[in-house]
């Protein structure tokens, strides 16, 4: 597991958006943070700053040993390989089997291209059946992914995010599009893989209910500023 750390980090738009203002944080590594925000407050903007998908206006995002905000092109897709993604919508390719679905995580260095195309190691196999087990969907592997339900499919997400053996999991609002049953069900295997694969994980929600329930330290954002950082039990919605 590898530390997320940002010092000060600023992101303004070309258009002018200041969508995170100043904004100094640490997560341990092996820590499950939630951020907690309305729509708009900034929650993935700062995702994508820890990514490197956003350039930041001032300040620096540390990621493991990399300055991610100082790196471009083929270094920083380097450091991206270390980092889980699982977004709102899935992001799965509906028309390919649950299998090549998870492959396709491990293959995200070389380019998506060839987790399609190429051709698996045994190495690569078992990583990708492990990580299927773990969220529960080993049964499913030669499913069509568009077939699933969406809890589903975001699982398979999980599993393909864990093939990468990342180093840390980024999820933006990974239930916001899912009931209440379901997004609990998701939020569990979250609360798992950070505790068994000693996974940092940073999480987007927008209920702040989730974020009490399944995370210990909850961030709050409000118009990109930090409002509030502490125990997720003690939050109130004025924070
Ligand atoms: P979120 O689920 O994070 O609230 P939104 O629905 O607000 O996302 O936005 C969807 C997409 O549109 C995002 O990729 C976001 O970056 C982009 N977006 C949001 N606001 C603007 C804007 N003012 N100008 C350009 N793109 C925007
Ligand atoms: P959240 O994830 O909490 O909904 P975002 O990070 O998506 O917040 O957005 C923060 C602010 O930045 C919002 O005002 C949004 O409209 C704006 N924004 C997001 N993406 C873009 C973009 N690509 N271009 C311009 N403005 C954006």
């Amino acid at each position: 597991a590898w530390p997320i750390r940002l010092d000060g980090v600023s992101v303004t738009y070309p258009n002018g958006t200041a969508a995170l203002r100043d904004v100094s944080l640490t997560i341990d590594a092996g820590e499950m943070v939630s951020v907690v925000g309305l729509s708009g407050s900034g929650k993935s903007t700062l995702i994508r700053a820890v990514n490197g998908l956003v350039p930041v206006t001032s300040g620096t995002v540390t990621v493991g040993p990399y300055t991610v905000s100082g790196l471009s092109g083929r270094r920083l897709r380097q450091v991206r390989g270390h980092i889980g993604m699982i977004f709102q919508g899935f992001n799965l390719a509906t028309r390919i089997d649950v299998y090549r679905n998870t492959l396709v995580g491990r293959f995200a260095q070389a380019g998506a291209l060839r987790g399609l195309l190429g051709v698996p190691t045994a190495h690569d196999r078992e990583v990708a059946l492990s990580a299927l087990h773990t969220v529960g969907m080993l049964d499913k592997v030669w499913t069509r992914a568009g077939s699933l339900s969406g809890g589903q499919q975001q699982r398979v997400a999980i599993a393909r995010a864990l093939s990468q053996e990342p180093s840390i999991m980024l999820a933006d609002e990974p239930v916001a599009s899912l009931d209440p049953p379901t997004a609990h069900a998701v939020m569990s295997e979250l609360e798992r893989i950070n505790t068994e694969r000693y996974l940092t994980v940073l999480v987007n929600l927008h209920l702040m209910d989730l974020a009490r329930q399944y995370t210990r330290r909850m961030i709050g954002l409000r118009a990109g500023e930090v409002v509030y950082d502490g125990p997720a039990a003690e939050a109130t919605e004025a924070d």
